[in-house]
């Protein structure tokens, strides 16, 4: 897939997304782009975020990009995720924003996407925009993922995307909660089915 004004070097980019993943992200922007703008939720150092802001750049559409950017559980030191180059010794925390502003910039995305630094609850209280797309990629606590479900599925539009990562049948591939997450979306007979692709869930909001 060529993708228009794709950094050279993205996949050299910090971040857990595999490429088909971040093509069908791609692809499915770009389409309802005109709807609105597109909402992320988890962003970490922008990979996915970059994807999302040269699919919304031609109809000019803005995708806000929600992270509290001091990473999850998992990233947090000591645990599995984490990684020694995005934590700020001085301050002793986890800190994905320096990172995230510096690839955003580098992808000359600065125009298109607007970076909200809040955890999902406290960003939804005054909300009021609808959105065109929804990428649920936040925390994979069943808690996080289903607060994250809840804040921001109100706001989609008819016919808009709800994107869900990290979709594992099985619980030794990885945590449960968003597949949770999915499984409710598909059943609440909101959303019709438009595809799978490797561990992204896509469906549409009748
Ligand atoms: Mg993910």
């Amino acid at each position: 897939m060529n993708i228009k004004n794709l950094p050279a070097d993205i996949h050299d980019m910090k971040g857990f997304l595999a490429e088909d993943e971040a093509e069908a992200l791609y692809r499915h922007a770009q389409a309802v782009s005109s709807l609105g703008p597109v909402l992320e939720i988890g962003s970490y150092c922008g990979k996915s975020t970059i994807y999302l802001g040269l699919a919304c750049r031609d109809a000019g559409a803005t995708v806000f990009a929600l992270d509290h950017h001091r990473g999850s559980e998992e990233h947090q030191k000591g645990e599995f995720f984490h990684d020694p180059d995005l934590y700020d010794a001085n301050d002793e925390v986890f800190d994905t924003f320096r990172e995230f502003r510096r690839n955003i910039g580098k992808a000359q995305l600065n125009d298109i996407v607007v970076p909200v630094v809040s955890d999902s609850e406290t960003a939804a209280r005054q909300w009021q925009t609808e959105l065109a797309m929804v990428f649920i990629d936040g925390g994979h606590s069943l808690d996080a993922a289903l607060t994250d479900y809840r804040c921001w599925m109100p706001h989609l539009v008819r016919g808009g995307i709800l994107a869900i990562h990290d979709l594992f049948e099985d619980a030794h591939a990885g945590g449960q909660a968003p597949y949770a997450v999915y499984r409710m979306a598909r059943a609440s007979g909101l959303f019709e089915d438009v595809e799978r692709v490797n561990s992204l869930g896509v469906l549409r909001r009748l």
